[in-house]
């Protein structure tokens, strides 16, 4: 079935998989980058192995100009005295489709976003928050747009704040006490985390089920379990 798929960052992981989304698939996909360009700075190398010259040579690599591309054969390793520890014979690792490769990084970007640029690639899009409604993701940007999509892939880099939305959103403890309460559990996708039910602790119904439900304690069971940080209930301050 053809899902919605959004990329978060357009460096090159996020290019090089909107380009095999698009040539393998007939999901509909959207590269969103928070910067206004793609920095095309000349000037910066990047050598690619011959694993990532096979991916990319799924989607064409290899017709690249030859001019814009280099084959090393060998890489020299020098200690900061400049003394020569070692040289590697890349020559080894290279096979008929997939060379050892240097090239400029604006010259990699560049192919990369030719096939996606136009349709699948929104510029100024820094998400904000990210939320899961049952089997969709609601994602908003800092630009007070926002898309609902099956699928996030979180691209956008070592420090990947995107990760971290769903990283901070996992193995939480909802406590849920009353029929006005228990309500919101329709609204979250449970299957993450540990979700309590009981009656409200209101001195009318706190002998219906709130008595003895030990939610405190099978909380800090359920922290353990997950390697979290168990709380403190009697010293316990909401605020902090
Ligand atoms: C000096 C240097 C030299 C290197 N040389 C090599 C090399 O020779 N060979 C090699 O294989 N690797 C090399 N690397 C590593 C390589 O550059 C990285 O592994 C690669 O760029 C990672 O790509 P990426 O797409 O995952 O992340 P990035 O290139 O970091 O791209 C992430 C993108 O996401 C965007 N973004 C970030 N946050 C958000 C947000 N909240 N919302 C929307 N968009 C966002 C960013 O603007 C960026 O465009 C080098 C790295 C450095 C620093």
């Amino acid at each position: 079935m053809k899902k919605k798929i959004a990329i978060i960052g357009a460096g090159i992981a996020g290019l090089t998989l909107a380009n095999l989304i698009k040539k393998y698939t007939d999901h509909e996909f959207m590269v969103y980058e928070r910067e206004e360009s793609l920095s095309l700075e000349e000037g910066y190398g990047i050598q690619l192995a011959t694993n990532s010259i096979k991916i990319l040579n799924q989607i064409h690599f290899n017709k690249i100009n030859d001019e814009k591309i280099f084959h090393p054969k060998t890489i020299d390793f020098y200690s900061i005295q400049n003394e020569k520890i070692c040289d590697l014979n890349l020559s080894k690792f290279n096979s008929v489709e997939a060379k050892y490769t240097t090239l400029q990084r604006s010259n990699l970007i560049e192919f990369l976003k030719e096939d996606i640029y136009t349709q699948h690639l929104r510029f100024g899009k820094k998400i904000k928050e990210v939320s899961e409604l049952k089997d969709k993701v609601l994602i908003k940007f800092d630009d007070n747009t926002n898309d609902l999509v099956d699928f996030v892939i979180a691209a956008d880099g070592i420090f990947s704040n995107t990760r971290s939305f769903f990283e901070k959103k996992k193995n939480l403890v909802g406590m849920f006490w009353g029929n006005q309460a228990k309500k919101y559990i329709e609204s979250i996708d449970i299957k993450d985390h540990l979700i309590l039910t009981s009656s409200h602790p209101s001195p009318l119904s706190v002998y219906l089920g709130f008595n003895g439900c030990n939610h405190f304690q099978l909380c800090n069971e359920y922290m353990l379990k997950n390697h979290k940080k168990t709380i403190d209930w009697q010293t316990y301050d909401p605020n902090e």
